[in-house]
């Protein structure tokens, strides 16, 4: 897994070389986030690595959100709907772990799996671009699970809700994030709950 994530990301020109340690980190990052792998014909063609929670791994996220990372499907694999198959699967995992949105970040040049996020539904995020290194922009999609924000009531999109992200780590969310109803919330020694009649309780 590590050899084929760094040859598609180095081999390719899509990354630096200072990033390979972390490329190469498929234990570090299997330690704190789920790395998933796709075989095809009894050999490994995909992997990446699903982050939730506010993990190292899962950049630019808020507790309830989860990132997919590093997704990398070799040259044999493309055209396979491998690329498909793992994020598909990453958003299957998010939505069960009780996330409400998925983001992702990708180099300008990787137009092939820009397509691919944008076939499965993934819209741009401006305003979440950036840089990690300087000279290295990243654009960033994202995807909401549910459809509603649990912070406002209003409609969750891709974008916005800034106010309700700064105050997510901390306060619990007043709306069902799947059906809008008002939750009944109490606040714990430990955190706090919230529980909607339709929908049964989280805890955060
Ligand atoms: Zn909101
Ligand atoms: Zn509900």
């Amino acid at each position: 897994m590590a050899e084929l994530t760094a040859s598609v990301y180095l081999g390719e020109g899509f990354s630096s070389p200072d990033y390979e340690p972390q490329l190469r980190d498929v234990a570090g990052r299997a330690a704190e986030a789920t790395v998933l792998v796709a075989v095809l014909g009894g050999r490994l063609v995909g992997t990446t690595t699903l982050a939730s929670g506010r993990t190292a791994w899962a950049e630019q996220s808020v507790t309830g959100e989860a990132v997919i990372r590093m997704l990398a499907v070799e040259p044999g694999g493309r055209g396979a709907g491998v690329g498909e198959a793992l994020v598909r699967d990453c958003l299957e995992r998010a939505a069960l772990a009780g996330c409400t949105l998925v983001r992702l970040s990708s180099q300008e040049d990787m137009t092939a799996a820009h397509r691919l996020y944008e076939r499965i539904g993934f819209t741009r995020t401006p305003s979440f671009d950036w840089s990690p290194i300087p000279g290295l922009r990243l654009r960033t999609y994202a995807l909401p699970l549910v459809p509603w924000c649990g912070w406002c009531g209003e409609v969750l999109t891709a974008e916005g809700h800034d106010r309700c992200r700064r105050t997510a780590d901390l306060d619990p969310p007043r709306y069902c994030a799947q059906c809008k109803r008002r939750m009944v919330v109490q606040v714990t020694p430990s955190g706090w709950t919230a529980a909607c009649s339709e929908h049964g309780r989280r805890a955060g």
